[in-house]
């Protein structure tokens, strides 16, 4: 007991992280005039605070759309994007506003910028429509799958993956790599996830309340809430562990459990597929492949991955078949901006990667070269879009061996 103190002003100090800070915020329906104040306020206030509660500005402007106030909706998308240009659906909406406005000009330069940033298929598709709609041309990125080279992999979509960015990916893998990418026509059913995030995120979670507390106050809590020695082992113990300090702090309990409860929430829908899976069930299907073009199997698929007790994975692969998930590379999961093209090149990165492991060659230990071993996506990011020279050579090698 006599620890408290110091226990409560630890706990506060790990808990007020940034993360927990904004999973206070709880939306509240808010009346329109009370809105329309605010709105009013951050107008005419600074930038920086308009950007802070931007937020409240494009809520404004989806009701006055809806309400068919298309002026006043108008005005408010151009106020909110000019200090948050990156919000692509929000831009997708004033461009079409704009062409019921007769701006087809400003529609048709908002669609663009659109087509040419978005991650999601949907915005794809909307400023495609508009696009086609006002008699624009626009040209997609070609891929032609290479269908005379002699040394094939095989790219089998799992999921329900972005099909744009699966085949400028394949026209670029083919490119780099100078063998035949074909794209498979079947989608491959990705089935039922293995895991949510749930478990990783309460192991992060416990851990970092342990190293916050210290390991006397640590033993000392588990005691006082009479827990035994592997108790703690179990997630659900651990849950209970976790609750039960919120609710010896004398303030902020409720709003601390709360705020747990909706990460909680959040992880629970973060799905996740085992690349195990994967693997094993591509090797029985195509064991029997007669083929003698196609070295190798690669699925890829815009799910999460992850292998073991691994937080996650970018990618697995073994000599004949791989699996990769581009999950972790979008501006969705990255709280970034979307950008396809940067989208893309990362996805490049880790196929380079993948297929080289489906032809069995060894990673180099080049920290440059496409296949390095990434830890994070700022890693990913520092690496080139490239083979290095190693790489290249015993990928050479192998072309030559098995060209027939
Ligand atoms: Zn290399």
């Amino acid at each position: 007991m006599a620890n408290r103190g110091l226990m409560v002003a630890i706990l506060c100090a790990f808990f007020l992280t940034a993360a927990f800070q904004t999973a206070f915020a709880v939306k509240d329906e808010v009346p329109l005039s009370t809105l329309e104040e605010e709105v009013l306020a951050l107008l005419k206030g600074d930038e920086i605070v308009r950007r802070r509660n931007i937020d409240k500005v494009f809520e404004l402007a989806d009701l006055y759309r809806q309400k068919g106030n298309t002026l006043r909706a108008i005005e408010l998308y151009e106020a909110g994007l000019t200090v948050n240009a990156a919000n692509l659906k929000r831009q997708m909406e004033l461009a079409l506003l704009l062409m019921k406005y007769k701006r087809k000009d400003d529609a048709v330069a908002k669609a663009k910028l659109v087509y040419e940033l978005a991650e999601e298929e949907l915005l794809i598709n909307d400023s495609l429509n508009l696009l086609q709609n006002s008699g624009i041309i626009i040209k997609e990125n070609e891929y032609i799958p290479d269908l005379n080279n002699p040394v094939k992999i095989m790219i089998i979509p799992l999921g329900t993956p972005n099909m744009r960015v699966v085949k400028s990916f394949c026209q670029q893998m083919q490119e780099i790599m100078g063998i035949g990418i074909i794209l498979s026509e079947k989608t491959r059913d990705i089935g039922q996830h293995d895991r949510t995030f749930t478990p990783v995120f309460l192991n992060d979670y416990f851990s970092g309340l342990k190293e916050n507390m210290g390991k006397t106050n640590f033993e000392a809590a588990v005691a006082e809430l009479g827990f035994k020695d592997k108790d703690l082992d179990l997630p659900e113990n651990r849950k209970d562990f976790i609750y039960r300090i919120f609710e010896g702090q004398t303030n902020d309990a409720k709003e601390m459990k709360a705020a747990l409860d909706k990460k909680f929430e959040e992880t629970d829908n973060h799905l996740q597929y085992n690349t195990m899976r994967f693997l094993s069930e591509l090797h029985d299907e195509y064991r029997g492949n007669k083929r003698a073009d196609i070295k190798g199997y690669l699925a890829i698929t815009n799910e999460d991955l992850y292998e073991g007790k691994s937080r996650f994975r970018f990618g697995g692969a073994l000599p004949g078949r791989g699996v990769m998930s581009y999950h972790r590379f979008t501006g969705a999961f990255n709280q970034e901006p979307q950008n396809r093209k940067r989208l893309v090149t990362r996805t490049l990165k880790q196929g380079l990667s993948s297929a080289n492991f489906v032809l069995g060659i060894l990673r180099c230990s080049n920290p440059y070269c496409a296949r390095a071993y990434p830890h994070s996506i700022l890693e990913l990011d520092q690496k080139q879009a490239e083979l290095c020279s190693e790489c290249q050579d015993n990928l050479n090698k192998y072309i030559r061996a098995n060209k027939k």
